[in-house]
């Protein structure tokens, strides 16, 4: 994605073609009042990185399509029961959202109405932060004070707590995502005990929507404060009825950082759980890459552990992977304390290079012996024999080996 240019007014070139399809002003004439929302506003004001490009319209969903349409644009209709169109240009996605206000909230899903009025729109947003609209020429609407809360990392919901978490429930890890990237003080005492009082209502909501947004969460540069809070509130039991209590995510993520190792939500979720069971992953809906590697994290064998031998760890390295052992010592070790051998064993597996045993089963075969089970079986036993030598065997010296178990 091509990164965006700080300078809203410059954001007209970037985005003209989207902004110019969906009436924006172009040189005074003021067609279609549109702007800039969401996170991407945020952004731009804190300094960090701008994500998707969130834009809404008055204009209802039909227009919307139609605009894009004739302007050439690819338009594809998302959301549309929420006015969500999702807009591409020149490798960039736009969604673009007709304004709204959200009627009968049931705490997962609202039916909405379509307005005109854009402090409507800000006020069916979840954050001050989040409910701020920049126009294409770089005026801020900015309706509840988001803009202060940004500089100061204060989040804080639109409204009152209470009421906006009883819509959606959801609202709950959001703030909390959101309060794990962006805070800087501490979340109002307020907002906590409402939290506490409707954690329950989090058992509505789908295991899609809940590992998405924790992931997002634990994806942050150090979630532990947040997931402490989380605990204390009640969320965490929650959703996460056999999270191991304790400070090992605390522990991990000094680690990570001493490492270095880059967040990984996973690592950070599999450090919560006593053992991975096929289970958890199911209940999670994990994708089935997530559940392979959550299940080689947390699996029994082979134990790491800071008397493991060297050979053993080579063994767990050639086998498994220089990422997995990495993850696995560092998870192990945030979970087991404080030895200082830990920190040997995770510096080995950092300075691990691939290697490649130098024979195949074409080799065992040459030997005359007949194919089947027995052929990959020697193989292993030669290869094992490999390891233990500490790789040091070459080909030559392997075959020669493998002559004499023949
Ligand atoms: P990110 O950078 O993580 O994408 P974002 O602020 O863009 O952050 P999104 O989930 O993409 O977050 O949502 C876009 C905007 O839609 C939010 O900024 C917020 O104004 C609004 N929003 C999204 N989800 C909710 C919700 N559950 N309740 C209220 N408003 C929401
Ligand atoms: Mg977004």
């Amino acid at each position: 994605m091509q990164p965006l240019s700080r300078q809203p007014a410059s954001w007209m070139a970037a985005h003209g073609r989207v902004l110019a399809a969906l009436g924006a002003p172009i040189v005074g004439v003021r067609e279609r009042d549109v702007r800039f929302v969401g996170g991407i506003v945020r952004n731009w004001l804190l300094g960090e990185p701008l994500g998707d490009v969130d834009i809404a319209t008055p204009d209802t969903p039909d227009v919307v399509m139609e605009r894009l349409k004739s302007a050439g644009l690819k338009a594809v209709p998302t959301g549309l029961d929420h006015g969500t169109i999702t807009a591409v240009d020149g490798g960039l996605t736009y969604e673009i959202t007709t304004l709204r206000r959200d009627t009968a909230c049931d705490g997962r899903h609202a039916a909405v109405e379509f307005t005109d009025d854009w402090a409507e729109d800000a006020r069916r947003r979840d954050f001050t932060i989040n409910a701020m609209s920049l126009a294409p020429d770089g005026t801020l609407f900015d309706y509840h004070g988001g803009a202060e809360d940004a500089a100061a990392g204060k989040v804080r919901f639109v409204g009152n707590a209470a009421d906006r978490i009883q819509e959606d429930y959801l609202r709950i890890l959001r703030l909390f995502r959101f309060q794990a990237r962006y805070g800087r003080s501490d979340i109002d005492n307020a907002t906590l005990d409402a939290v506490r009082a409707h954690a329950k209502g989090l058992a509505r909501l789908s295991a899609e929507r809940i590992t998405q947004e924790l992931a997002k969460l634990l994806a942050a540069k150090n979630p532990a404060p947040v997931v402490a809070v989380m605990t204390t509130t009640g969320v965490i039991g929650e959703i996460l009825p056999e999270e191991q209590p304790g400070p090992a995510l605390t522990r991990l993520i000094a680690r990570e950082h001493e490492t270095p190792a880059p967040a990984d939500w996973l690592r950070r979720f599999a450090v919560l759980l006593p053992e991975a069971t096929a289970a958890i992953a199911a209940r999670w809906k994990l994708s089935n890459a997530d559940a392979q590697r959550l299940a080689a994290l947390l699996a029994p064998d082979p134990v790491l552990g800071p008397a493991t031998s060297v050979t053993n760890l080579n063994r767990a390295l050639y086998h498994l992977g220089q990422g997995v052992v990495i993850d696995r010592l560092l998870i192990a070790w945030a979970k087991d304390g404080d030895d200082p051998a830990w920190k040997q064993q995770l510096a080995r597996a950092n300075a691990w290079t691939d290697k490649t045993f130098p024979l195949s089963g074409g080799d065992v075969l040459k030997l005359g012996l007949a194919p089947g089970p027995q052929v990959g079986e020697l193989l292993r036993a030669v290869e094992d024999w490999w390891i233990e030598g500490g790789f040091a065997a070459d080909r030559d010296a392997a075959l020669a080996e493998l002559a004499r178990r023949a």
